[in-house]
């Protein structure tokens, strides 16, 4: 089974004030593995957004294919979770509330919500931080806070756009190799956007480079060597720089 879908999946935006219409993402084909880490990256305005808020079901298409797990995505749901870029937490919650917020749906015993509460902050490396603030954390443990809850909604995948994108270590401290094994684990799917190349070739296992007007898949990268051993290697770096060569001609 894939985790998405993606058959000539297109989306054009009306701007009835000029009287035409803005194609934002033209024939799309894609499809990711379940429990597959990809990244998106590309220049401003290729449709980044749009894509991933089409895999959220926030979005209407216009007109293709796309498909969770087999079934077609027509709005949002639990199994697909949405991290917007501030982390998406409730500031008059503490930490331990917004993780638990999902499993108040669920008939599970107040023990039982704190139990599964506590043990997806533990894998998240946040449980000491339970009783605090969003506003006390800082950006990267906001996003591994809101990973937690990610996980304790049992979501099939999460959706990330531009994590922390100012500040670039934030991305990679939230997804460690802890939270990276917490999700293979789970089989957990996702799917970041981010301009961060370096991030992106570090932590995925494939790197879709978006191209724009129309918005397109221009190439799909597979990074080699295994996550833990990338950090240094030569043959990432080169990668790094063949992708921000390849934006340099599709802006
Ligand atoms: P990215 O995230 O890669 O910067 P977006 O997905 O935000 O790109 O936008 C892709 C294109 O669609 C841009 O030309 C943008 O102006 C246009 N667009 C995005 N959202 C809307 C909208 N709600 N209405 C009209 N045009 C939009
Ligand atoms: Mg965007």
């Amino acid at each position: 089974m894939l985790e998405f879908e993606l058959q000539g999946l297109s989306k054009a935006y009306s701007l009835p004030q000029e009287q035409r219409c803005v194609v934002a993402l033209q024939r799309i084909d894609f499809s990711m593995e379940v429990g597959e880490f990809v990244s998106i990256v590309g220049p401003s305005g290729c449709g980044k957004s749009t894509l991933l808020r089409l895999l959220a079901g926030f979005e209407q298409k216009s007109d293709g294919v796309v498909l969770h797990r087999g079934m077609p995505v027509d709005g949002p749901s639990y199994r697909r979770s949405f991290i917007p870029q501030d982390s998406g937490l409730f500031p008059w919650l503490s930490i331990e509330e917004n993780v638990m917020l999902p499993l108040h749906v669920k008939s599970f015993s107040a023990s039982q919500k704190h139990q599964k509460a506590y043990a997806c902050m533990e894998r998240a490396g946040i449980a000491s931080f339970a009783k605090a603030y969003p506003w006390q954390l800082s950006g990267g443990m906001k996003q591994r806070a809101a990973l937690a809850r990610a996980v304790a909604m049992e979501s099939h995948v999460v959706l990330m756009d531009e994590p922390f994108s100012a500040l670039d270590e934030a991305s990679r401290e939230a997804m460690d190799e802890a939270m990276l094994g917490f999700f293979r684990e789970k089989n957990m799917g996702v799917v970041m956007v981010t301009h961060a190349i370096r991030e992106a070739l570090l932590l995925s296992d494939r790197v879709v480079v978006m191209a724009s007007q129309p918005g397109r898949i221009f190439s799909t990268l597979t990074p080699p060597l295994p996550k833990a051993s990338r950090h240094h290697a030569l043959e990432i770096s080169a990668m790094h720089e063949a992708i921000l060569e390849t934006l340099k001609g599709v802006v």
